[in-house]
């Protein structure tokens, strides 16, 4: 277990006992910063957290950092006063590679072909929503670059596509060991170009990643905006699909809807097979979790995964993440949660789906979130730690509201449309890269909705 699944796994009992407007104030941006010895500092926003930890939790937390890691014997509270980190480290490893928070082991990276054996077709559980996906990419794999070039798979974040690409990887190195894989992250590959221009060797980078058979590109909705990577990813395309070389590439959207990029990109993106992957309809979803548990060695009484499988509905990974919730309440509590408590576990997953809330609302809760107590600078500010809370703002006044993007401009002291849309933009994208940032999220809507 990393750190930070320690702590969430903390964080997810506490919330069992906690309202959550309780567990929204004094829990949030917490982390474990570090173990060592025994001794866990754990970090929190301000000193009245401190404070509150220390004479209310303290106990608690540290009883069930014990039960899951008999190597604590101490916890800390410091404060730190960095509250916001604004620009978030683009990713060298692909995204995605953090195992679950029990029951696997940590698989190492293949550092040729940059695939993660985690992802594999054996616990690749296919139904009516990814079978057209999967069919395919089994073909493309049987022969590669002769089907489906290029392989494009379009879908909504947590829903299969990196396990996909990663399992066609895997299983053509298995099937054609002679041929040369390569699994790179959008983001990673935009750093590359970016690095290769600075340091003068694109075409170093070009030559070498034109000597692979099967490229796989995961999530190239990165690319927009991204014309210099776009100009060379074209090139490098072409001579690939010319020696037919096979091409697979994923996207959160359709080729058509991803903003900025090249039409002449666009149009390669489009010119072999695309295939979506949908929303899992119920059985696959609770196929997924009888998997999974058996997989971490889990047993849980049917009504208990039904539970699960009927109320999220939207994202596999959400329904491993409640998985892993019961597993560590199990651990903790040494007996199979009861479903009343099951619900409360999985509360702060499942979206119910009448929520009420209003612009101010959101705008000052994310103010109180982050401690940002002047308003003017709140909307006008041009310095980094206001901007990306109101980018935020706009990105849930859209999400939460529907507001239109004009409309949200105008609220925040008439920016333009497109400044809000640029906005939702890279917070999706933090989205994305940043698990602590969906983490403040998480608890900036719970009190939103909480009071
Ligand atoms: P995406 O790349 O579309 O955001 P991922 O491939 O990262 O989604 O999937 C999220 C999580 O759900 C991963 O842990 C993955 O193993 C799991 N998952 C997704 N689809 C399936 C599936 N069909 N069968 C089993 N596990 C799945
Ligand atoms: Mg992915």
């Amino acid at each position: 277990m990393t750190l930070e699944e320690l702590w969430q796994a903390v964080l997810a009992q506490i919330q069992l006992n906690t309202s959550p407007a309780n567990f929204a104030t004094w829990f949030a941006g917490t982390k474990i910063i570090s173990k060592e010895n025994g001794a866990v500092i754990v970090s929190v926003l301000n000193s009245f957290s401190k404070e509150w930890l220390e004479q209310k939790y303290h106990k608690e937390i540290l009883k069930i950092l014990w039960a899951l890691d008999k190597s604590v014997k101490e916890v800390t509270y410091k404060v730190d006063s960095v509250k916001i980190k604004v620009k978030s480290i683009p990713k060298t490893e692909p995204p995605d590679v953090s195992v679950g928070q029990l029951g696997f082991l940590e698989l190492e990276i293949d550092k040729e072909t940059n695939l993660n054996p985690r992802y594999n077709f054996e616990n690749f559980v296919v139904g009516p929503f990814n079978e057209l996906a999967t069919a395919a990419a089994t073909a493309a794999i049987k022969d590669p670059g002769r089907i489906y070039n290029p392989l494009f798979i379009y879908g909504r974040v947590g829903l299969g596509k990196t396990h996909l690409l990663q399992a066609m990887g895997n299983e053509a190195s298995k099937i054609k060991p002679q041929k040369k894989i390569r699994y790179i992250p959008s983001e990673k590959l935009i750093s590359m170009v970016v690095n290769s221009i600075r340091n003068h060797n694109i075409e170093e980078l070009k030559s070498d990643l034109r000597k692979i058979d099967i490229l796989i590109v995961d999530d190239v909705q990165f690319f927009a905006g991204k014309d210099k990577t776009q100009e060379e990813f074209f090139h490098i395309f072409n001579t690939l699909y010319q020696e037919n070389k096979q091409i697979v590439l994923s996207s959160d959207r359709s080729p058509k809807a991803i903003p900025a990029i090249t039409e002449r990109l666009k149009s390669r993106f489009e010119g072999g097979m695309v295939a979506d992957i949908g929303f899992p309809d119920y059985e696959t979803r609770l196929a997924i979790l009888k998997q999974k548990s058996q997989e971490k060695n889990a047993d849980f009484p049917v009504k208990i995964l039904e539970y699960a499988a009927t109320n999220i509905q939207k994202n596999i990974r959400e329904l491993e993440s409640a998985l892993n919730r019961l597993i560590v309440f199990k651990k903790i509590n040494g007996k199979i949660p009861t479903l009343e408590e099951t619900k409360k576990l999985l509360r702060n997953i499942i979206v119910s789906p009448s929520r009420f809330t209003n612009p101010s609302k959101i705008i000052q809760v994310i103010n109180e979130f982050y401690d940002l107590d002047n308003k003017n600078f709140f909307y006008s500010s041009r310095k980094k730690e206001f901007a990306r809370p109101r980018q935020l703002a706009m990105y849930l006044l859209r999400k939460e509201l529907n507001l239109s993007f004009p409309a949200i401009g105008r609220k925040f002291g008439g920016k333009d449309h497109t400044t809000v849309i640029h906005a939702c933009h890279l917070i999706e994208k933090e989205f994305q890269e940043n698990e602590k940032f969906n983490q403040e999220v998480e608890l900036i809507l719970q009190r939103v909705y909480s009071a």
